[in-house]
């Protein structure tokens, strides 16, 4: 079961539901709160089985991954394929706003895409990196029924997810916007039928599950999803009504009457669901679908799965409603060998067992287990891809989500890094890389610190040479990083709580960002700040260049000065010149009155407000 918008007692319900029987919960898109993650005294508990990452990575840490038995990277979703989220200021109370790393009163934007995902082979990145988080979990990836989603799902399962969810179009709660309802993706059966033949024509369906959802309500819904190919089988709306939702249709206007999709204290307490009520619901929709089965003579679900020649369609076919149409190839039995698997039997090779960190975690047995000091200095070639996230699994298991104290470990590498270096690090591990790296560098970061500089002998000017790929710090929640060099695309978009020093970026810096403050001591691209709602960025524009360069769509430019900004902005370069000995920070801090005023303060406007609010409030004794 999946939910994103729906209140902290309806979800907290529902997960204990399903716990109890062996199902899965999902935490929706928003994060989970880590006490969820302790079971109860009674037994039962609030951990969601299934942690999702969505394009906003909202609260997506090490910690919140490693507690994870399945992470699914959510696409897009069945009611709005193609389309972002929004969830408005009054809707970020202090709750949401601390599991999302956010402003309360601030609005969040989830964007449309994953910014680290342009193609199938960003998607096969993302899955390793996200087994890398947690070895012990499944990845999945949840797609849209669409035309043509069979091939996609071709490519995911190529990509070693261990599961695909086809989701149909009626599915997501009341929130998604009314067009994308009515028109936008098309029914589950459709996208399942395709995706459970194309699965089996390239003899792939065997290397990976399939579930679907989007309104599946019934025994008899669960025996028709298994007919056509699938083996797992998702439900929201239904346990929702179970729950005490009355379909008012209110989930985007938080003033749900019966407490199910609101963050409304008052409202809240109106919710009346127990597990129990979930757990009955779920007996009934499997004994009918028990009945189903004795009826069509299975005797596991298993051996349902793609049997479509079991579908009495002619009652459907006769109907004046379908006239017209033709179902042949929805239900078509592939042909294939008899051998060639029609369900899931084998596990994906995630091509975890022999990579680098396996030796890292090896050499830092003693700080992972008794929180000594390691330090270690390695080479490091492009072959070694994410780099740091298994072994930082084992400290966000260990530690939880304080991690270890700041440079327990410090491992220098020489060399050029391949993707995702530094992902989801968590605090008390120091990456240190001379060279250079590959795209998604500090992906997710969760505490840890990154520091990448030049060769010593590098001929190149750092200030002009772009050092680290595209898209770092993509998603980061906490930690520092220093870069002696220039970024290229979208860097540190959806940044929630990183302090950055860089000498230039590429095109769409710190887009969507929601916290954190961000230094750039050269050139900017274009689109800099774009749907930015929370944290600073500091850009030093020498050139006179940067308004052009800012999109001013949620942000406003100011001075540097108040001594707040003066002295961090400092502070912040110091650091940079200490970890990285950059030339330019030198320049900046030996002539520091003449260069400040060319620096630029971007401020998001709706933060700007909410801080000074805040900041009113707190005098006056009301927070
Ligand atoms: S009662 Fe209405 S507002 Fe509440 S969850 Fe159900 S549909 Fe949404």
């Amino acid at each position: 079961m999946s939910f994103g918008a729906i209140s902290k007692e309806a979800h907290e319900t529902l997960a204990i539901a399903m716990n109890r029987i062996g199902a899965k919960s999902n935490t929706g898109e928003g994060g989970e709160d880590p006490e969820r993650f302790v079971p109860l005294p009674n037994g039962d508990s609030k951990n969601s089985y299934i942690k999702q990452v969505a394009s906003a990575r909202f609260g997506v840490t090490s910690h919140y991954l490693v507690n994870a038995k399945e992470l699914q990277i959510k696409m897009a979703q069945g009611a709005k394929p193609g389309e972002g989220g929004q969830l408005p200021g009054h809707k970020v109370d202090e709750v949401i706003a601390k599991l999302r790393y956010a402003t309360p009163g601030v609005q969040l934007i989830s964007p449309p895409p994953h910014h680290d995902i342009y193609s199938i082979e960003d998607l096969a990145q993302l899955i390793f990196d996200l087994k890398n988080s947690n070895p012990d979990a499944d990845v999945s990836v949840k797609l849209v029924a669409e035309v043509g989603v069979g091939t996609v799902a071709a490519g995911v399962a190529k990509a070693h997810a261990d599961k695909v969810l086809i989701s149909g179009d009626s599915g997501g709660t009341g929130a998604s916007p009314l067009a994308s309802i009515k028109y936008g993706g098309v029914p589950w059966e459709l996208g399942l039928a395709e995706t459970h033949q194309t699965l089996v024509l390239n003899d792939l369906r065997g290397r990976i599950r399939v579930e679907t959802d989007g309104q599946l309500k019934t025994g008899r819904d669960v025996a028709i999803a298994a007919l056509l190919g699938a083996e797992e089988f998702g439900f929201s709306t239904a346990p929702l009504i179970v729950e005490g939702c009355i379909m008012m249709r209110k989930c985007h206007l938080n003033t749900c009457p019966v407490g199910v999709a609101t963050q409304d204290p008052v409202l809240r307490k109106k919710f009346v669901g127990q597990p129990e009520h979930v757990v009955n619901f779920f007996f009934f929709v499997a004994e009918e679908l028990r009945q189903i089965m004795a009826k069509l003579g299975f005797r596991s679900v298993k051996e349902m799965i793609g049997r479509v020649d079991k579908l009495k369609t002619q009652k459907a076919i006769d109907h004046w409603k379908a006239k017209g149409l033709d179902l042949t190839a929805l239900l078509k039995v592939p042909d294939v060998e008899p051998d060639i698997a029609r369900y899931c039997v084998q596990k994906q090779d995630h091509g975890i067992a022999d990579i680098l960190d396996n030796k890292l975690i090896e050499l830092c047995k003693p700080a992972i287990e008794r929180g000594e000091r390691v330090k270690l200095d390695l080479p490091i070639r492009n072959v070694n891809r994410t780099v740091g996230t298994m072994m930082s699994s084992r400290i966000a298991k260990k530690y939880g989500l304080e991690g270890l104290p700041p440079d327990t470990i410090t491992i220098k590498f020489t060399g050029s890094a391949g993707q995702s270096f530094g992902a989801f690090i968590a605090r008390g591990i120091t990456l240190i890389l001379e060279g250079e790296s590959n795209d998604y560098l500090g992906k997710g970061l969760s505490g840890g610190k990154i520091v990448v500089f030049p060769p010593k002998n590098a001929i190149f000017n750092p200030e002009e040479t772009i050092l680290i790929g595209n898209t770092s710090l993509y998603g980061a929640t906490q930690g520092e990083a220093y870069f002696y060099g220039m970024a290229g695309e979208r860097f540190a978009v959806r940044n929630s709580g990183v302090r950055a020093v860089i000498e230039g970026t590429g095109d769409h810096g710190c887009e969507y960002m929601t916290g954190g403050v961000v230094v750039v001591l050269g050139r900017t691209g274009r689109n800099f700040a774009a749907g930015m709602s929370g944290g600073i960025a500091f850009v030093l524009d020498e050139l006179d260049k940067f308004q052009s360069r800012c999109n001013l769509g949620m942000v406003e430019l100011e001075k540097v000065t108040t001594a707040e900004d003066k002295k961090q902005l400092h502070e912040m370069i110091t650091s940079h010149f200490m970890h990285t000995g950059s030339r330019n920070a030198k320049r900046i801090l030996d002539a520091w009155e003449a260069v400040l005023p060319k620096f630029v303060k971007v401020m998001p406007i709706d933060y700007k407000r909410v801080l000074e609010e805040r900041k009113r409030k707190a005098k006056a004794g009301k927070i």
